[in-house]
């Protein structure tokens, strides 16, 4: 910025659209889906602002249609994504020395290309490759990334204007340098904003970025990258990569400039990520900044002075909503004995109600899980929950993958509290119940504590005050996003930055400030207005 200071539009939540019957936004978006769905498309690569097909592809289909094509995806060999890190390298020089207004304007405009002309495309590619119903879709792909990407440029300007004091002979003056070398930002499958903020927010703060999407999500990252490219991301910038992600993942960390790691996904692969990183350290030219936004056993507890309903809505829509994808999604409930009757009959009523299938049909709650790993997955923990002594099944338990990936939605109730699935991510649409004795609070809010590794998201349920005041300090680092009397999902950007410590992430809290300073190294430059002429301190005489 050299001819002023300027400042930002304020950031605000992009409005969430209804989606009604007869709404011109539900008539849009399914005129986008049909569209979509019968036509195919081609993602190669995209290094240095070139698209490379390398012919070595993988095709794309929805979860709850699998033998229908989207179309293919190109896969990397070690070549291409050594050619991304000297391409991004070489844009580095001009990108990260232009002005911060442009790279703001590039992504303020990115925002509003989702918000208007991409709005339908991006929910409509969410919905097809990722099985979203629209209300998902809308309020991931469209609001959340858009979010992300108001919001980051306003935080971007409060943390440049952060500025150490000064005095009349000196000037000090904070420089917030983005990081030298490059980011490797790595996607999970479940969120469209995630793969879109990942990238934008390390480039945002003037990094260049290699970014390599999940195989489950190429279909819409190649929207968001249309959008990118569209907004005036300059080549070399954002690459996007797909293919193989330890071939992808060796090549990126062994090179010295390897500068940052951006992850979202599963807590293994990001363990294995931090020891590969570990194990290089000696040969890189700075100490890489690793951010990793990991797996969740997330938890509802309601207290005997709860409202039956409102816990049991809670369970519907935060165990269930994107058939339990969410890392924030509720998966364990603690509830006492004398309120169960009432939240067992309201929680079976919500799920038989529950309609499933398509997501162009607007009446289903719930489509397919995202892939055939994950559907095996949850048919083997049902079937073993069928057989278990310490566990029923009270609704669901049935699954079919013959036409997409569908598994009802299910409630195991368990006697015991460490149950295999009170404990393990399922990552799909199943929760476990333990009922405990209503005198058990104390007792039952440590156990909610020490149970699994994770400390993602967390809710707590009662009207009575003392007994909120003890959960909170008992589940202190249970949850890094905490809530009272509602459901453990929805965070939003902006209110309530969000991430975990223990195995669920380094807690860096995307969608806040907190996220952007790891991809700044500062640089601290005092100016001395008129320097010292002699070396003697007066007490030297
Ligand atoms: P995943 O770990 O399978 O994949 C995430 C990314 O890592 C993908 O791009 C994948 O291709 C890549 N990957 C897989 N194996 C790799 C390897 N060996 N080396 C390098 N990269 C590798 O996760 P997913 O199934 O896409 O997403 C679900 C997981 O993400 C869940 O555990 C969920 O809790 C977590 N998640 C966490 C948050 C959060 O904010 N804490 C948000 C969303 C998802």
């Amino acid at each position: 910025m050299d001819k002023g200071f300027f400042e930002v539009p304020i950031a605000v939540n992009e409005p969430v659209m209804d989606y009604a019957p007869g709404s011109p936004e539900r008539e849009r978006v399914l005129k986008a889906y049909k569209e979509m769905y019968n036509s195919t498309v081609d993602v190669p690569l995209y290094i240095n602002g070139e698209d490379i097909a390398t012919g070595d592809t993988e095709t794309m289909s929805p979860p709850h249609d699998h033998q229908h094509s989207l179309g293919t995806y190109h896969k990397a060999k070690k070549k291409h994504v050594e050619q991304a890190i000297d391409t991004a390298l070489e844009a580095r020089q001009k990108w990260a020395s232009m002005p911060w207004e442009n790279r703001a304007a590039i992504f303020l405009r990115a925002a509003e290309l989702i918000a208007g002309p991409y709005r339908a495309k991006i929910n409509a590619a969410t919905m097809l490759g990722q099985s979203k119903n629209i209300y998902q879709a809308e309020i991931d792909a469209a609001c959340e990334l858009i979010d992300f990407l108001r919001f980051n440029v306003q935080f971007m300007t409060e943390i440049y204007s952060e500025q150490p004091e000064s005095t009349s002979g000196a000037w000090n003056r904070l420089e917030y340098r983005p990081l030298e070398g490059f980011v490797y930002a790595i996607t999970p499958f479940n969120f469209t904003a995630i793969a879109g903020n990942l990238p934008a927010s390390a480039a945002l703060m003037g990094n260049v970025v290699i970014w390599k999407p999940s195989d489950s999500q190429v279909y819409s990252a190649k929207v968001v990258l249309d959008v990118f490219k569209e907004a005036g991301v300059p080549p070399g910038v954002i690459n996007m990569v797909m293919g193989d992600p330890v071939m992808i993942s060796e090549t990126l960390l062994n090179s010295p400039d390897f500068s940052g790691l951006h992850f979202t996904g599963s807590t293994t692969v990001f363990r294995n990520l931090w020891q590969q990183i570990g194990n290089n350290i000696h040969n890189y030219k700075t100490y890489p900044r690793i951010v990793g936004e990991t797996g969740g056993k997330d938890f509802i507890v309601a207290h005997k002075s709860s409202n039956p309903l409102q816990v049991a809505t809670a369970i519907s829509r935060g165990a269930f909503e994107f058939q339990g994808q969410k890392c924030s999604a509720a998966s364990r409930c603690y509830i006492p004995k004398s309120i169960w009757s009432d939240v067992k009959d309201y929680l079976v009523g919500d799920i038989n109600s529950f309609k499933m299938g398509s997501p162009e049909n607007m009446d289903n709650f719930i489509t397919a899980v995202i892939h055939e790993g994950s559907f095996d997955k949850l048919a083997k923990y049902i079937d073993q929950a069928k057989k278990d002594k310490d566990a029923e099944i009270i609704a669901g338990g049935n699954y079919d993958k013959s036409k997409g990936y569908f598994v009802d939605p299910t409630v195991i109730v368990t006697s015991n509290p460490k149950y295999t699935t009170m404990c393990t991510e399922l990552f799909g649409p199943v929760v476990t119940i333990y009922l405990y004795e209503d005198d058990a609070w104390e007792e039952t809010l440590h156990l909610v504590e020490e149970t699994g590794e994770y400390a993602l998201t967390g809710a707590v349920f009662s009207e009575d005050r003392y007994a909120l005041d003890v959960a909170v300090k008992i589940l202190e680092n249970a949850a890094g996003n905490f809530y009272i009397n509602d459901k453990p999902t929805g965070a939003v950007v902006g209110q309530q930055p969000f991430g975990g410590a223990r195995a669920s992430g380094t807690n860096d809290k995307a969608g806040s400030k907190l996220n952007l300073y790891r991809w700044i190294s500062p640089r601290m430059v005092k100016e001395t207005f008129v320097s010292p002429t002699d070396y003697r301190y007066p007490f030297l005489g």
